[in-house]
């Protein structure tokens, strides 16, 4: 049993080590993934769910390494937030982002809002509004075709500083959305001052809607109704992501859900890709 015992721990010991030094080797790549220029965006639309037209783009960041191949942002963004290198990684993408949609808009496709993540950390460890004001300065884009999406992370920080903030992106013309929203603790009191347009229903809502054999279930349901509904109430547009089928999308145009987002219209595409997705019907 002692033998086993050590055995054990050297094992654990073993793995331990592994993570680690991956997550060394992952660090040091990643502090010189920008200059090395590792990153791209994709793009997933968001469209009407009434007439099923694309109403707005949401950029997605990838981050191809030489040698591990594609890294999820799911993997490397808490990564970079640690390492202190978000906020170069999010001017990166809110300049790419802004770019890429005056691109499209003078191949003279009809224009469409992109749409950021901005991380907690970014959001606090820089001037956002100065950041924002210089890509679109940059790039030339429109500030009502730009939306930040933000978690309720960043809505729990200190109120009247975060509420300063927002202002001045809105009093900009830029657009906000609550990312993610349910899945924080954001207090509704909170939410009520906060000047945004916009609340994004989590993807494990949308997947709670339905049961295994398409059966609308009576909690998962109600839950996105009332998100929906208290989106209205606030004057907030509600946003669904992770819409992955024909129910699900019928049920929330049911329910008056504004714009939906989900692998049942489009999966992220590159910028070039995105154009053959303009001007059309894209529900099924
Ligand atoms: P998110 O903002 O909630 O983005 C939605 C994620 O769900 C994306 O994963 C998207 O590809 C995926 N998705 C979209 N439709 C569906 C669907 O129908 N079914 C399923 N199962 N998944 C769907 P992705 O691109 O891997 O991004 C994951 C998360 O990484 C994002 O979640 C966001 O929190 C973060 N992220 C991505 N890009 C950026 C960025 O540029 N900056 C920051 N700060 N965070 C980012
Ligand atoms: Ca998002
Ligand atoms: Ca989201
Ligand atoms: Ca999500």
């Amino acid at each position: 049993a002692k033998d086993l015992g050590r055995n054990s721990y050297q094992l654990y010991t073993a793995a331990m080590n592994a993570r680690s030094f991956e997550r060394l080797t992952m660090e040091s790549s990643l502090r010189h993934a920008l200059t090395r220029e590792e990153f791209r965006l994709v793009y997933q639309v968001k469209v009407d769910s009434e007439d099923g037209r694309m109403s707005g783009v949401e950029a997605l960041v990838r981050w191809h390494h030489p040698e591990m191949g594609l890294v999820s942002p799911v993997d490397f963004i808490p990564l970079a937030e640690a390492m202190g290198v978000i906020s170069d990684i999010g001017e990166w993408v809110l300049r790419t982002a802004c770019r890429q949609c005056k691109h499209w808009m003078d191949l003279g496709l009809p224009p469409v809002r992109i749409a950021v993540n901005v991380s907690a950390q970014q959001f606090v460890e820089t001037d956002v509004p100065e950041v924002v004001a210089r890509a679109l300065r940059e790039t030339g884009l429109p500030p009502q075709y730009l939306e930040l999406e933000l978690t309720e992370t960043v809505l729990m920080q200190r109120v009247d500083e975060v509420v300063a903030v927002l202002k001045s992106l809105r009093a900009m013309g830029v657009r906000i959305s609550i990312d993610d929203f349910g899945t924080g603790y954001s207090s509704l009191s909170y939410l009520k001052r906060m000047p945004i347009d916009a609340l994004k229903v989590d993807r494990s809502f949308v997947n709670d809607i339905f049961d295994g054999q398409s059966k609308v279930t009576e909690d998962g349901a109600e839950i996105v109704s009332t998100i929906i509904n208290l989106a209205h109430n606030l004057k907030l547009k509600a946003i669904a992501e992770g819409v992955e089928t024909p129910e699900q999308a019928e049920f929330l145009r049911s329910k008056g859900c504004d714009e939906v987002q989900g692998y049942l219209i489009s999966r992220p595409v590159s910028g070039e890709d995105l154009i053959s997705l303009f001007d059309r019907n894209l529900l099924p």
